[in-house]
């Protein structure tokens, strides 16, 4: 069952609405252009995860598109009550949606819960690399194409993730113009090198455009506390295939392996995956 919350000024914790009748207008800006901004998290027995990074992540996105929305601690108790309504103690996917409104209104802004996809967890992946076409350093250049904002607009994110389920392979890693690798359609890159007794956690570097992944960083902390080293690209598609291990990590699947990589298998290890998937429990 999903559940639906709409943030409304004369509701402070959230007016909750049926979420199989209609209840946006067809005008709303979110949906006649993409206009507006997303968050998507796990809750675990009624606590949504790392709830700070995705509201700090969703107010960076609102100021990237100069978006007025709700202040966190509104999403805080409308998530509370939407959580509350859900009344489930498994895991929940909360989806937090703010649009630009209908032309001059202000901003829409609910909050969603439904339950988890089936299947997700514990995949290995086979990846496809393909062009994101543009170069990895477009984000300081071009400001206005709101990189690093998690937009409503992901039909391109979803026609990659296509694209791969047509040629064979399950999920995708985008590559820059100029080379470098930069993310999944929905997910950060990792990779592990381990040398001479050293472990070390890569990801490719912000500056490339990419989303702050919430997950990413989370294990990162969890992860050097643990003893291992971290690292900011520039990664190069041949880094995957040298690493000793690469996954996908978001805030839903978590940490899902890659298998192979435009059909050439990629360097799996279980006992890495068993000790980062741990440190990506760990986080709370
Ligand atoms: N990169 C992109 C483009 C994403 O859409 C997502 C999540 O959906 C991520 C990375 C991973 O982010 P997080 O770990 O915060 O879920």
């Amino acid at each position: 069952m999903t559940v639906l919350v709409f943030l409304d000024s004369a509701y402070p914790d959230g007016r909750i609405a049926d979420a199989g009748q209609p209840q946006l207008k067809v005008t709303d800006t979110g949906i006649t252009r993409g206009d507006g901004i997303f968050e998507t998290m796990l809750a675990v027995q009624g606590a949504p995860r790392k709830l700070q990074a995705h509201l700090a992540r969703l107010a960076t996105s609102a100021e990237a598109l100069e978006l007025d929305v709700p202040a966190s601690s509104v999403w805080e108790r409308a998530i509370t009550t939407a959580l509350a309504e859900a009344d489930d103690d498994g895991e929940l996917v909360v989806k937090l949606v703010a649009t630009r409104g209908e032309e001059g209104a202000g901003a829409t802004a609910w909050v969603q819960v439904s339950p988890l996809p089936k299947e997700l967890r514990g995949q290995r992946l086979k990846v496809l690399l393909l062009d994101r076409g543009y170069d990895s350093t477009v984000a300081q250049r071009a400001p206005w194409l709101l990189m690093g904002a998690k937009t409503l607009s992901y039909a391109v994110n979803m026609a990659a993730l296509r694209y791969a389920r047509a040629h064979g392979a399950d999920d995708v890693i985008f590559t820059s113009s100029d080379g470098k690798v930069l993310e999944g359609p929905t997910s950060t890159v990792l990779i592990a090198r381990v040398a001479d007794g050293v472990k070390r956690l890569i990801t490719p570097q912000l500056e490339s455009g990419i989303l702050p992944g919430t997950s990413q960083g989370a294990l990162f902390a969890t992860a050097r506390e643990a003893g291992w080293e971290l690292g900011y690209g520039p990664l190069v598609p041949e880094d995957l295939f040298t690493a000793d291990g690469v996954w996908l990590i978001s805030s839903v699947r978590l940490l899902a392996e890659v298998e192979s990589i435009d059909g050439k298998p990629v360097a799996t290890s279980p006992e890495l995956t068993k000790e980062l998937g741990a440190l990506v429990d760990a986080v709370s």
